[in-house]
C-alpha cells in the first residue's frame, strides 16, 4: 500500500519554487541575483494597520474566534463590497479564511465532484489548477494568448462550457498577465454565462486596487446583477495592502455556499489569525490614500520594464492594467541559442540560461499555462529593475 494519497499523485511541485530555489542557491554561491519571481509589493504593512495588530495583542484578542470571521470584519467587507463595487451582501454571506489562497481552496473543497469541471483560461495563477486537482475536479484550461490581450473571449468561453462544468474561475487583473477586463469585456462574458445557468463564476479579486490610468476595475456580479446567487466574489489583503504576511482573505457569495466553506474551514484550520483580523479591520476601514501613492510607483515601474523588454530582440512585452506583473512573449527566442552555449527550446531554457548566465531570475510561462513567456514582478526598486532590463536585453543580444 502506497503511504502517499493518489490525490497528491495528481497535484505538480510547483515550479517556481523550483525557480526561486535555484535562485537562492546560486545567491549563496556569492552570485549577484536579481529576484523578479516574488508574487508581492515589496512596501511594508501601513503603519495603521500594523498598530492595529500591534493593539489587538495588548488588549488580549488573541483566543479563538468564529471559524470564518470577527463580526466586525464581517462588516467591514459588507461596507467595503458595497463602497468599491455596490454590492449588497449581509456578514452571513461573508466568509474569512487564510488568505485567498485558502479561501478559494475552501470553496473548491466545498463544491467539486468527480467529474466536475472547472474553466480556467490560460495563463493563469499558478494555483488554480492543482487547487481543482486536490479537490477532486479536472481543469479546464482554455489559452488566451497576446492576440486577444490574454483575455478569455465570449466565444471561447461558450466553447469550453458543458454539462459538467462547475465553476468559471475569473481573475482581473490577472496574475502572471496584469491584463484588465473593462466593463463591456466582463459583460460579454456574463452574457454568455446568464445562458447556462449551471455555472458558477469564482471571481478572484485580489488585484482590484492595483490597476493603472483609465483601467477601471469592475467584478461580475456588479456587471450583472443576476449572477450574484451564482457568484463567489474572492478578495483579501494581501497585495493592496501590503499584508501578504498576515494572511487574511475573504469571499462573498450565496449564504448555503459560504456555511459549506466554513466546514470545510471548520476541520482544517478553523478561525483565520485573531490579531491579522483585527489589523484587516482598520485596513478595510482606514484611510485608503496611501494605495494612490503606491500605485503611482508601481506604474512608474510598469512603464520602466515595459520599455526595458521591448528594447529586447524577441521579446513583445504588453502594457498591463494593473497588478504588478508584464507577461512578455519571448516567441522571437525560441529556436536560438545563448551566448553560455544553451539551446532555447523553451522559456523554461530562457529562464534557466537567464538565471545562469546574467542572475535574473523570472519564472517561466509554461507555469502559468501558457507559452513561450516569462512573468516579471515588478515589485522591486527601480535600480534593480532598470539593471535587470540591461542584463535580460544583453542576454537577448547574445542569443545566436
Ligand atoms: N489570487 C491571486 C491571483 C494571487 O496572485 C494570489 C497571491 O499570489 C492569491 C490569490 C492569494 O493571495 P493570499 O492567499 O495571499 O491572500
Amino acid at each position: 500500500m502506497p503511504f502517499l494519497s493518489d490525490t497528491l499523485s495528481r497535484v505538480q511541485p510547483s515550479p517556481t519554487i523550483a525557480m526561486t530555489n535555484k535562485a537562492a542557491e546560486l545567491k549563496a554561491q556569492g552570485r549577484d541575483i536579481i529576484g523578479l519571481s516574488a508574487g508581492e509589493p515589496d512596501f511594508d504593512t501601513p503603519a495603521h494597520i500594523a498598530e492595529a495588530g500591534r493593539r489587538a495583542i495588548a488588549e488580549g484578542k488573541t483566543r479563538y474566534t468564529a471559524v470564518d470571521g470577527i463580526p466586525e470584519l464581517k462588516h467591514a467587507i459588507c461596507a467595503k463590497l458595497k463602497r468599491d463595487n455596490g454590492l449588497d451582501y449581509a456578514p452571513a454571506e461573508i466568509s474569512v479564511g487564510t488568505g485567498g489562497k485558502q479561501v478559494l481552496y475552501n470553496a473548491l473543497m466545498a463544491t467539486l465532484n468527480p467529474g466536475d469541471e472547472v474553466i480556467i483560461p490560460a495563463p493563469y495563477w499558478v494555483s488554480y489548477p492543482d487547487m481543482v486537482r486536490l479537490a477532486g475536479g479536472t481543469p479546464v484550461t482554455v489559452a488566451c494568448g497576446l492576440d486577444t490581450g490574454f483575455k478569455i473571449t465570449p466565444e471561447q468561453l461558450e466553447a469550453a462550457i458543458t454539462p459538467a462544468t462547475k465553476w468559471f474561475v475569473f481573475n482581473s487583473p490577472s496574475n502572471p498577465t496584469g491584463a484588465g477586463y473593462a466593463w463591456e469585456e466582463l459583460a460579454a462574458l456574463t452574457e454568455v454565462l446568464l445562458r447556462h445557468p449551471h455555472v458558477w463564476v469564482m471571481t478572484d479579486d485580489m488585484y482590484e486596487h492595483l490597476t493603472f490610468g483609465d483601467f477601471r476595475f469592475c467584478t461580475p456580479a456588479q456587471v450583472e446583477p443576476a449572477l450574484k446567487t451564482r457568484t463567489l466574489t474572492v478578495n483579501g489583503v494581501s497585495k493592496a495592502y501590503a499584508m501578504t504576511g498576515w494572511r487574511i482573505g475573504y469571499a462573498a457569495g450565496p449564504e448555503p455556499l459560504i456555511r459549506a466553506m466554513a466546514k470545510v474551514q471548520s476541520q482544517s484550520t478553523s478561525n483565520p489569525s485573531s490579531i491579522s483580523q483585527w489589523a484587516a479591520v482598520e485596513a478595510l476601514d482606514g484611510p485608503q490614500d496611501f494605495i494612490a501613492d503606491n500605485n503611482a510607483v508601481f506604474a512608474r515601474r510598469r512603464d520602466l520594464v515595459v520599455e526595458g523588454l521591448n528594447a529586447c530582440p524577441g521579446v513583445t512585452c504588453p502594457v498591463p492594467d494593473g497588478a504588478f506583473y508584464v507577461y512578455p512573449d519571448i516567441s522571437g527566442c525560441i529556436g536560438r541559442t545563448s551566448a553560455g552555449g544553451t539551446a532555447i527550446e523553451t522559456d523554461e531554457d530562457f529562464a534557466t540560461a537567464l538565471l545562469e548566465e546574467e542572475g535574473v531570475a523570472v519564472v517561466f510561462g509554461a507555469a502559468f499555462g501558457l507559452s513561450p513567456n516569462f512573468r516579471v514582478s515588478y515589485a522591486t526598486s527601480d535600480a534593480a529593475l532598470s539593471e535587470a532590463c540591461v542584463r535580460i536585453r544583453r542576454f537577448c543580444e547574445g542569443l545566436r
